[in-house]
């Protein structure tokens, strides 16, 4: 068997890192020529150098893909369905070679990032079989001689702006259900993961999706931004990321009055009620908080623990935290890779930090160095620490314990978040109670693993606006047009 490093070698001299955007179907290099390098999180060596564009190549790319529109629109939604699902068939068939771009670009573990190629390829399997059901009403008239219609349309050229955490899953939720309803796309991945969406489009071309329906720009995010958001000719602007730069593109697309999809910051609760499956619970903590070594936005972040359980599930979840293996994610063997870049360290450490200032005990891990970030488990967190008032995003656990079920509630509910959260009961009615009184787009009941592509992922609050994922996700990129015929 190849070892890690040989693995991460040939990687890196895949013919996909390239210093490369696709605009039209064509790849080429920055107007200028210049490129920016993109770091291994393991070794912190340079993997390979990607385009480094601007504002100037981003209207290129907006010009191509709204020449790309009325073509790929006009398109029977059952071609580009088929076009879709040979699209899915590529993906699935490099799946090993995608999983090693995500691990040699974020750094994810490998048995992850194959979990992510799956999860991201379900979006376009998904979308291309929905791409036919885009069905639109026909209304009783209010008066006689008339028909009601609504008919669904493609809103036009779209826009994807996407993060670093999932770099493929997070683009084919977009892209997938953008192209399914017949609109076409301008996409910027995050500058840490381009080369795993470059690839994602090289299969795209391969496939015979056309130029111009699906272009990718790297570089200068705020110029890039820039254009993304204030383009009159984008109708769309799809983002996953922070809080604080969503706000911001949803104000620059306020000028043109742009429909907007924000998949935003979360800070997830997991509430765990007395009598809850000891084990259940264990295992949805596990999931919950050290996916992606807890880069995640539906990271737990705040575990409550009702007393009557409380010491039994700390001491089974430091004993789990504790077996988990820190290293290298082309490591078969490796649950938790490093983080993305050491300013991430350096937040969870501050988190750290500041719990165990507050009075809180450490049971497993500790501090980080570098990029690497040990699985670590602290409980009797203050409910005003740092770490219960913003996301961690890193492979920190923080246990509090709670007494009853309205100060779980309203420990739960108090962040300007609600993206997912967690319960752990095997009583129905403390179940159906959690599950409604929790302010939070999802709910994963007895479990820690709810994302799929046949589900609608999205959040309330500051945590964002629309849905990615199931039906409700081709909705994003549909109009609904109504037509009112007289004289009938
Ligand atoms: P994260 O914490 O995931 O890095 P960000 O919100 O900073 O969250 O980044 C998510 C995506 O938004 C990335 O693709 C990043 O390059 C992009 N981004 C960051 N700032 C801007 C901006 N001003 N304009 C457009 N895109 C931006």
């Amino acid at each position: 068997m190849s070892s890690p490093s040989s693995i991460r070698e040939a990687t890196r001299r895949s013919a996909y890192i390239r210093p490369e955007i696709t605009i039209g179907g064509e790849w080429r290099a920055a107007d200028s020529g210049k490129t920016i390098s993109v770091d291994d999180p393991f070794t912190g060596e340079t993997i390979g150098e990607i385009a480094d564009a601007g504002a100037a190549e981003t209207e290129a790319a907006v010009a191509a893909a709204s020449e790309a529109f009325a073509p790929w629109a006009a398109r029977p939604a059952i071609e580009r369905g088929r076009l879709l699902r040979r699209w899915f068939d590529v993906i699935v068939a490099n799946k090993e070679d995608l999983a090693r771009l995500i691990t040699l670009e974020s750094g994810k573990a490998i048995r992850e990032a194959r979990g992510e190629v799956d999860y991201g390829a379900a979006f376009v399997e998904f979308y291309a079989e929905e791409a036919s059901r885009a069905n639109g009403e026909i209304i009783p008239a209010h008066v006689p001689g008339r028909q009601l219609r609504a008919e669904r349309e493609p809103v036009g050229v779209c826009a994807a702006i996407t993060p670093w955490n999932f770099p493929i899953a997070m683009l084919t939720r977009k892209v997938a259900p953008a192209l399914a309803a017949g609109c076409t796309m301008v996409a910027k991945p995050a500058q840490q993961t381009p080369f795993s969406a470059l690839a994602l489009a090289r299969l795209a071309q391969e496939v015979g999706i056309p130029g111009g329906v699906f272009n990718i720009v790297t570089g200068q995010a705020a110029a890039i931004g820039g254009v993304l958001t204030g383009s009159p000719v984008v109708r769309k602007l799809s983002f996953t990321g922070s809080t604080g730069v969503g706000a911001r593109l949803m104000q620059a697309c306020a000028g043109t009055i742009k429909r907007v999809s924000m998949e935003l910051g979360g800070n997830a609760p997991l509430l765990i009620f007395d009598d809850a499956d000891l084990e259940t619970a264990v295992e949805t903590a596990m999931v919950a908080k050290f996916r992606n070594a807890g880069q995640s936005c539906i990271a737990a972040n705040r575990i409550y623990v009702q007393a009557g359980i409380h010491d039994r599930f700390v001491a089974a979840f430091a004993a789990r935290t504790a077996a988990l293996k820190l290293g290298d994610g082309f490591d078969e063997t490796t649950d938790i890779g490093p983080l993305i870049e050491a300013v991430a360290v350096d937040k969870v450490n501050a988190h750290l930090e500041n719990a165990l200032a507050g009075g809180a005990q450490l049971l497993a891990g500790g501090k980080g160095e570098g990029r690497l970030m040990p699985p670590t488990l602290l409980a009797g967190v203050a409910h005003d620490a740092q770490l219960s008032c913003e996301e961690t995003f890193g492979p920190l656990a923080a246990v509090m314990r709670f007494e009853t079920f309205e100060e779980a509630i309203r420990l739960a509910n108090d962040t300007p978040f609600g993206l997912a959260s967690y319960v752990c009961s095997q009583d129905p009615a403390t179940i159906s109670r959690a599950g409604r009184a929790i302010e939070s787009g999802m709910v994963g009941i007895n479990t820690g693993f709810i994302s799929t592509a046949w589900a609608p992922f999205g959040g309330v609050k500051q945590s964002g606006v629309g849905k990615e994922g199931s039906r409700l996700g081709l909705d994003e990129y549909l109009n609904v047009k109504y037509l009112c015929q007289a004289g009938l």
